[in-house]
């Protein structure tokens, strides 16, 4: 049997931020009022595991040309507040961050340390729809699943995976796509993202029966679960796509830390007959922090132009 060709997010998404620096660039020599995108993100806590996208996406925005502040509040338990302070402080930077027009992009690195599910939804909703560069705001998700309008901004994992499938040149249009996975952030927007490329979509989750015949019968196949290395290579349809999410931490006791990142595909089985395959790290990872620099272009541009028309700026 063959070896895939392994679909490389690390270089795709180098490409992305180089020819947005490049873009930025050449859009403020032409125009000094457009200034360089500026994105705001906001952490409650300092879980690592937040600690270390926030860096990952500090680099990228300064790679990429862009301005980038972090705003950290500590968690209630952190700071001994009541209850709910932590999260009504963070609100309360949203909301100037909204109002405020030097402002290009919104993030707020989700989990909130110490608030639910509610709190978390209340922080989400209050993002601008026009500023809310991850593409979880209600109306982004609605306007994301309709048949005829478009997102303000598309939540950034699935964009990414479109466009690694997309690099191999392959095309979505009348293929059978199978999604493992129904989050809100990834299984079911990559689903709503497919769809619009005109595959015929196949969504599973952990109720699903006989997973592996369904999986057999895709051209491509995203893998968004968190369960490490569960789709084997005996599932796959010969010359299938396979664009890998997860991201699992597994003991391994050759590594200092004792851990390995591995995927939700067996990678050495899968990559036997699989004509793709994205590597985790250095797949789908890179990609989402890429597709936020994009989306930030966005709407750096968007309010430019929006300014211009009501003539605030000049040009
Ligand atoms: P999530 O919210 O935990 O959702 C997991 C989904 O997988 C659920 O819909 C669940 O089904 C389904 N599932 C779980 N076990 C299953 C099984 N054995 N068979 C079939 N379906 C199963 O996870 P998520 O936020 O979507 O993230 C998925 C993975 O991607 C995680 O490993 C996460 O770390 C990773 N991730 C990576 C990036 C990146 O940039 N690389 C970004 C986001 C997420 P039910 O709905 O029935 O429970």
């Amino acid at each position: 049997s063959s070896q895939a060709k392994i679909i490389d997010g690390n270089a795709i998404a180098k490409e992305i931020r180089t020819s947005l620096s490049k873009s930025i660039e050449e859009l403020h020599a032409q125009a000094p009022t457009f200034h360089p995108p500026h994105l705001v993100i906001l952490q409650l806590g300092s879980s690592p595991a937040s600690t270390t996208y926030i860096r990952m996406k500090l680099k990228a925005a300064e790679e990429s040309g862009m301005t980038v502040q972090h705003i950290k509040v500590e968690s209630d338990d952190e700071s001994g507040e009541p209850k709910g302070t932590g999260v009504k402080k963070v609100l309360e930077l949203v909301r100037h961050a909204n109002a405020d027009e030097k402002v290009s992009g919104i993030l707020v690195q989700l989990p909130l340390e110490g608030a639910g599910k509610a709190e978390e939804k209340s922080v989400v909703d209050s993002v601008s729809v026009s500023k809310d560069v991850d593409g979880f705001h209600p109306e982004n998700i609605g306007l994301l699943t309709s048949r005829i309008s478009e997102p303000y901004f598309t939540p950034c994992t699935p964009a990414g995976v479109i466009k690694l499938i997309e690099s191999t040149g392959f095309d979505l249009a009348g293929s059978s796509a199978v999604v493992l996975g129904r989050s809100d952030i990834v299984g079911t927007p990559v689903c709503a993202l497919l769809r619009k490329k005109d595959a015929t979509v196949t969504q599973c989750h952990s109720r699903t029966k006989n997973l592996e015949d369904i999986v057999r019968s895709a051209d491509v196949v995203i893998a968004a679960i968190g369960q490490a290395e569960f789709v084997r290579g005996e599932w796959l349809k010969p010359g299938a796509i396979v664009i890998d999410v997860g991201t699992n931490y597994i003991p391994d006791a050759s590594k200092k830390s004792g851990q390995r990142l591995v995927g939700d595909v067996h990678y050495e089985s899968a990559s036997k007959v699989a004509s793709y395959i994205t590597p985790v790290p250095g797949g789908v990872g890179p990609m989402t922090v890429a597709m936020l620099m994009h989306n930030t272009f966005e709407a750096a541009k968007r309010t430019w132009s929006t300014r211009r028309e009501r003539k605030l700026v000049p040009l």
